[in-house]
This record gives structure tokens, sequence and C-alpha cells, in this order.
């Protein structure tokens, strides 16, 4: 049995009851047989696959608060510590209700690689809650982020572990977050990024991970002699990912058909309306429903059905696993040309492979939307040195970034499979940590 293959094995054994957690490295390990075959004894002899996969540290805690009716409420954290290898353990937190182990655990491992893949000398983590902050009102969600953070300030620090936003963790949560590491610690310090501008963020963060997307986007249709302007684009979610995707998306002349959230989506066969769609996400903060209410002309649908639209591009805003087999089968029918990630994991792995196998170019979310990690990369740069840059200095330095992403990957890309980004990003990332982690000793 192969290396790869035992190891996958004994994963599934082990962690059987963690199948986000098998299907994040799987889909790792499986893309870089080849590569691994190569040098199989000597990875084998480092047990280098076991030592990038099992985390560090796994912390979880309990967080107990009293909500706006007095009830004592409960709910479990997290901080999944994944690698140190090269640098302080950096990446989100999740609050929602699905967060788990699991869950966690992928998210961590595939922040490992993407981390690794932007250059930027930061390990990877990932944390969070089952806390859901979408039904509470302002003062119970800073009441859980204070709580929260009474225990998670034990273990984070600038030069240790330093974690930012993700789903359900926006602005007003990291600002008390870090306002209570703050009242803790007695420290201002940068211990989080996609921090509020008034208190040490950086400009062109909040946009950044979409703007990324889009950056990345462009650069791989130039590389194919092709180009962003006119294309006709599906995106999931209606979060701060897919809002900043669409909004670059439209500057740079395309055309975004669809947007969701866990409720629904809209088609607007016209072009998705930036200003109502950011009116009611960002502003009111209502239902994406509301859209056709102020855009008669849209459609509404509750159902799953956003991925039978026929488009050239899609990308995948919301979160993991919102594309099933099924759905690559009816984009390929409707003859998409690329899906780029801007979720992570956003695609089991069967429909990568349908989609790969049937000529569509596809992108994984560890580079595409690394530009998040990135600007949040600078936002500790300008904390460490404390000065500020100007939001067309940040922006520019991520999109030539990611246009060097793409260069990279073309770089190892295997001939034989020219739009194997896949394998490309897994590939990069996997030698830098192998060749880290091995130098450290055991
Ligand atoms: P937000 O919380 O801002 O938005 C998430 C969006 O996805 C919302 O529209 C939400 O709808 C939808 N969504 C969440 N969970 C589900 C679900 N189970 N089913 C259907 N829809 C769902 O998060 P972000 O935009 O920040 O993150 C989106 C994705 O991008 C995540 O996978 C995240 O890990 C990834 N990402 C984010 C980065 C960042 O900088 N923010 C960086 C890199 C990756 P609803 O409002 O109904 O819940």
């Amino acid at each position: 049995m192969s290396y790869v293959q035992e190891v996958i094995t004994n994963l599934n054994k082990k962690y059987s009851q963690q199948p986000e957690f098998i299907q994040a490295v799987s889909e790792v390990l499986l893309s870089l047989e080849s590569t691994i075959k190569q040098d199989e004894n000597f990875y084998r002899k480092h047990r280098v696959l076991e030592r990038l996969i099992v985390p560090e540290r796994i912390i979880e805690f309990k967080v107990t608060w009293i909500d706006d009716n007095q009830n004592i409420q409960v709910n479990t954290g997290y901080r999944i510590q994944h690698s140190s290898v090269l640098g302080p353990y950096k990446g989100g937190l999740r609050f929602h209700a699905n967060v788990n182990q699991s869950v966690l655990k992928f998210l961590a491992f595939e922040q490992t690689f993407k981390n690794a893949l932007t250059g930027l000398p930061l390990g990877g983590a990932k944390g969070g809650s089952d806390f859901d902050p979408k039904d509470k009102s302002d003062t119970e969600i800073m009441n859980f982020c204070q709580h929260y953070m009474s225990e998670l300030y034990k273990y984070i620090g600038p030069n240790i572990d330093i974690p930012a936003g993700d789903i359900g963790v926006g602005a007003k949560e990291i600002g008390y977050l870090f306002g209570h590491y703050k009242k803790l610690t007695n420290r201002f310090e940068g211990v989080l990024t996609s921090k509020g501008l008034s208190y040490g963020g950086s400009l062109g963060r909040t946009e950044a991970t979409g703007y990324g997307v889009i950056y990345m986007l462009e650069e791989v249709l130039k590389q194919k002699n092709d180009k962003i302007e006119n294309k006709v684009i599906g995106v999931s979610g209606s979060g701060n990912v897919a809002i900043h995707a669409i909004e670059k998306a439209l500057e740079l002349r395309a055309k975004v058909v669809t947007a969701s959230d866990s409720n629904g989506w809209i088609l607007d066969n016209d072009g998705i309306d930036l200003g109502i769609l950011k009116e009611i996400k960002l502003k009111k903060r209502q239902r994406l429903s509301e859209y056709v209410n102020h855009k008669p002309s849209a459609l509404y649908f509750s159902n799953n059905d956003l991925w039978k639209t026929p488009v050239d591009v899609f990308i995948p805003c919301a979160t993991q696993n919102e594309v099933t087999l099924d759905d690559a089968i009816d984009m390929v029918t409707n003859k998409v040309k690329l899906v780029i990630e801007g979720a992570n994991m956003p695609l089991t792995n069967e429909a990568v492979g349908y989609l790969q196998s049937h000529g569509v170019v596809y992108v994984p979310g560890k580079a595409s939307n690394s530009g998040g990690v990135l600007v949040s990369g600078y936002e500790m740069s300008q904390n460490a040195s404390k000065i500020t840059w100007s939001f067309e200095e940040v922006d520019s330095k991520l999109r030539e970034k990611m246009i060097e992403m793409v260069k990279d990957m073309n770089r190892v890309m295997d001939p034989e499979y020219p739009n194997n980004y896949l394998k490309a990003a897994n590939v990069l990332g996997f030698k830098k940590l192998a060749e880290a982690l091995i130098s450290q000793g055991v």
C-alpha cells in the first residue's frame, strides 16, 4: 500500500466521527500522491504526513453567559492550533450553530496549507464556537464574545496565535473580542486581525478576500487569453466574501446574476444591484429574500437550484460542501467554464473530481480566498511597525500577490494536466511545510 493510502486508511479509522476533517485531508493527500511517490521512503521515514495532519494543540472550553431574558446559556468554544511550523498560529474564528471539532480541524488544516502558499511567515489555526450570532441582540453578542475571550486570551498573543474573523465573526464581534482581550491582559497589541480602522485595523482588510478571488480569476483567465469583462458569473453567499467578490467583479465589468443565504437564493438576469444588496445585508442585516421587494424583476427561490443557472463562472462564497456531485453535473450540462472558490471547501471531493474530469477549470479556495489572510499579514506588519498603509497600497500589494500565486502554481503545474490548480497549490504548500517540519527536528 502506498504511504498516502496507508495514511488515509488510518485517518478513516481514527477519525470516523470527523467527516469534514477526513474530507479535507484526503483531498490534499490524494492530490499529492504522485509527488510523494517520487520520494516515498524519505517522507515515510520522517512520518511527514502524520506530522502535518495532526493538530499541534486542540483547545476546547465551556462558554457560559446570560442572555437578555436572564437565562443561562452554555456553548462550546474552540481553538485548533494546527501548525506553527512556518510561524505563529493564524486563522479565523467562526461562530455558527454547526461548528464542531471536525469542521474546525478541516479549516485549520486548510489554513496551514493556505498560509504556506501565500509565502507569509504564518502557521495555521482556526477557532470559534457553536454560538450563532444571527438571532442575538447586540448585548448578547458582546456578552458571549467577552466570555469566549475570557478563556481564549490565555492561549493567544501577537507572536503566539493571531485570530481573525470568519462566518459569524465580523467587525462587531472582533471589536468586542479585542476590547476584552485588552481588559484582561492590559496590553494594546495586534492580537487579532480584521480590527476596526480606529484601533489598528488595516484599510482593505474587509474587501480583501472577495477582491482577491476576483484578482486571481482575472489572472487565471488572462493566462488562457481570456478576460473577465462580460463574463456571466454565479455567486453564492451574501456575506463578506460574496459581497466584495461581487463588487470587484462588477467593477471589472462582469455581470453577476446570483447570490444566496441559508434560506434561499436570488436570480437577477439584469445583473445584481450591489447598492440594494449592501443595503439589505450590511446596513439592515435582513434576509436576502428582501431583494425582490426592491427589485421586482428579480426572482427569489427557496430551493438549492442556484447551480443550475447557466453562467460562465461560478464563485461559491457561502460555506463548506454547498456544491455536491449532482450540482457539478448540472454545471457541466450548462457549460460552465470555470469554478473558483471564495468559501473554504465549498465543493465535495466528488464535485471537484467531476468538474476536473470534464475540463472545467477549478481553482481551490486555499489559493483563491487567501487574500484575507494576506491582508491580515499586512495588518500585522502595520501594527508591529506602528504605521498605516493607504487603501491603494494594500490593494495593489494584494493584487500583485494574487497574480504571483497564479504564476507560482503555473510553474509547478503538471504539463499533462495544465488546469490542475488544486494539485499545484497543494504541492507548493506541502514542499514548504515538509522542509520546515523536517528541519526543526522531531
Ligand atoms: P459571512 O458570515 O459574512 O457570510 C456567510 C454567508 O454564507 C452568508 O450569506 C450565510 O447566510 C451563508 N451561509 C453560512 N452558512 C451557511 C450554510 N450552512 N448554508 C447556506 N449558507 C450559509 O462569512 P464570510 O463571507 O466571511 O465567509 C464565507 C466563506 O468564506 C466561509 O467558508 C469562510 O471560511 C470563507 N473565508 C472567509 C474569509 C474572510 O476573510 N471573511 C477568508 C477566507 C475564507 P446566512 O446569513 O443565512 O447564514
